[in-house]
């Protein structure tokens, strides 16, 4: 069985504790693989390392920083056959979808921030008369701390990674223990890419235990956070009176609006991708769907049509569009909210219970039906907490205001899709959605530079391009005469 061990000072390292936690793969409920379950100790032993590391890696110089950035994507995309093997069986996402989507984009995630080091600038600047010089000198924080959630584990893993090693911090990183082996497969190309021993630390295990410990560490200076609002809350609570910088990237209940006017073959194939990709385990899937009420009955039908002809299967077959859901307990969460949404009186128009397997070996594995729901409204609880999962529902609006007003009808705020042809009203709408992204006739397009986050319940903060980079230095302000 394979064992996975923590990255600490260079080293390849079992868990001080000696214990270590079974990883199960999702498509057989199998156990496959086993992961450290570190502590205190090991989250000290990596912090010490990485404070020792700090001082030479945050002075070398910014191209060998990017050089070691780019070694490592191009040792992603030598090994991409296996990562997507990996992320496949991990996660119980199917292969094609690794294939197009997580590993590439976590190349480009090491990439892309080698890129942008290499371009992100001072300000400075000159009062009139030019008597004094202010310029904003950007420094590394120093030890950071990385975590990231189950859903798209080495994208999200990289996507805060790379920022902080681009800015010259030294990180220690958990990524979550129920998806913990392409973070771990990077961990071992982290020396051959060219990075210092301390530089880069991996440490496995739970959040309540590794995780906490590195959120409460005193010299931890940043926490770099992407996964559920609650856990987002206890920590920032935690860190309160720590003074730590914080990012946080959290739930979403995300609406699509669609208006009659919309390009239907467009936003129903779309709707069908935002709504179930991944699962509908992506913080940025369309979970409430808004339609006008004039293509309400024709929108569902169409819909639910489609739904039916997606048949959950084994994720390592390459003609899987839906796989299993991550785990025993989040499918019983999720089947749950199904349970409490019939009660509330919901019309289930197609799924709400889990899928047959696809085959033997997935006998026993986590595949569920895509569900789509109608008839509750916006206060019930289906509507207002997220269900992270292959469950959607339907509401109608008559008006502009009432979609909007349905939209925003949320504490979270992390994106919506808008759906119509008329420019006009797709740009006010936009402007009016409590949301950090907005989608017009597209959805999960992407652009890096882009600033990243939600509002709300959905976060604090913003990463993506020079964001992040300002996210992981602190400026300070020097000023100086110029005679
Ligand atoms: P969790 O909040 O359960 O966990 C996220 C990470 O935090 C995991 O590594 C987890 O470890 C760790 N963790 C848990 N408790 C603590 C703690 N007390 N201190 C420090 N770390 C802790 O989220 P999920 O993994 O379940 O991910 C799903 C959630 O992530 C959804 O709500 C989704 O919307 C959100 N998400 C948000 C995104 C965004 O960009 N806004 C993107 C993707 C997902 P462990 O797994 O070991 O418990």
């Amino acid at each position: 069985m394979m064992e996975l061990q923590n990255l600490i000072g260079g080293e390849m390292t079992n868990p001080q504790s000696g214990q270590w936690l079974d990883n199960v793969e999702p498509a057989t409920g199998q156990v496959f693989s086993r992961i450290p379950r570190s502590d205190a100790a090991d989250i000290e032993a990596a912090v010490e390392a990485a404070r020792a590391a700090f001082p030479k890696w945050s002075s070398t110089p910014f191209e060998e920083r990017a050089a070691c950035l780019r070694r490592w994507g191009a040792l992603v995309a030598k090994h991409s056959e296996a990562l997507i093997a990996a992320e496949s069986q991990d996660n119980g996402k199917p292969v094609s979808l690794a294939q197009a989507v997580d590993i590439p984009r976590a190349q480009k995630n090491l990439e892309f921030f080698a890129g942008a080091i290499e371009h992100f600038a001072s300000e400075a600047h000159i009062p009139g008369g030019a008597e004094f010089i202010h310029y904003t000198h950007r420094k590394p924080i120093g030890v950071v701390g990385c975590i990231s959630p189950w859903n798209l584990p080495l994208y999200l893993f990289t996507w805060k990674i790379a920022p902080a090693l681009a800015a010259g911090n030294c990180v220690v990183a958990k990524p979550s223990e129920v998806t913990p082996v392409t973070a771990w497969m990077l961990s071992n190309w982290a020396a051959e890419a060219g990075f210092p021993a301390g530089v880069f630390n991996v440490v496995h295990g739970l959040g309540h235990e590794a995780g906490q410990a590195l959120v409460e560490h005193p010299k931890v200076k940043a926490i770099s956070f992407t996964g559920g609002t609650q856990t987002g809350a206890h920590i920032a609570r935690t860190t309160a009176g720590m003074f730590k910088k914080l990012s946080l990237e959290l739930g979403g209940k995300n609406p699509a609006i669609i208006f009659a006017d919309c390009d239907f073959e467009n936003a129903i194939s779309t709707t069908i991708r935002s709504s179930f990709a991944n699962q509908g385990q992506i913080c940025l899937c369309s979970s409430r769907i808004l339609i006008e009420d004039r293509l309400y009955e024709a929108f569902r039908d169409a819909l639910v049509a489609k739904a039916k002809r997606i048949i959950p299967g084994d994720p390592s077959d390459n003609t899987t569009k839906m796989g299993a859901l991550v785990s025993a307990p989040h499918r019983d969460k999720v089947l749950g909210y199904i349970a409490s949404a019939k009660e509330q009186g919901a019309n289930v128009l197609c799924g709400g219970a889990p899928a047959s397997a696809p085959n033997e070996r997935c006998a026993s594995g986590y595949f569920m039906q895509p569900t789509i729901l109608e008839g509750l409204g916006s206060e019930c609880n289906i509507n207002q907490e997220e269900i992270f999962g292959p469950v959607i529902t339907l509401q109608r609006f008559s008006s502009e205001a009432e979609a909007i007003a349905l939209a925003n009808d949320s504490d979270y705020g992390l994106a919506a899709t808008i759906w119509t042809q008329d420019a006009s009203k797709a740009h006010r709408v936009a402007s009016q959605i409590e949301s950090g992204i907005a989608w017009i006739n597209c959805w999960l397009v992407r652009d890096l530079r882009t600033p990243f986050g939600g509002v709300k319940s959905s976060g604090v903060g913003r990463e993506g391009g020079f964001e992040a980079l300002r996210f992981f230095t602190e400026p300070q302000s020097v000023c100086i005469p110029t005679h």
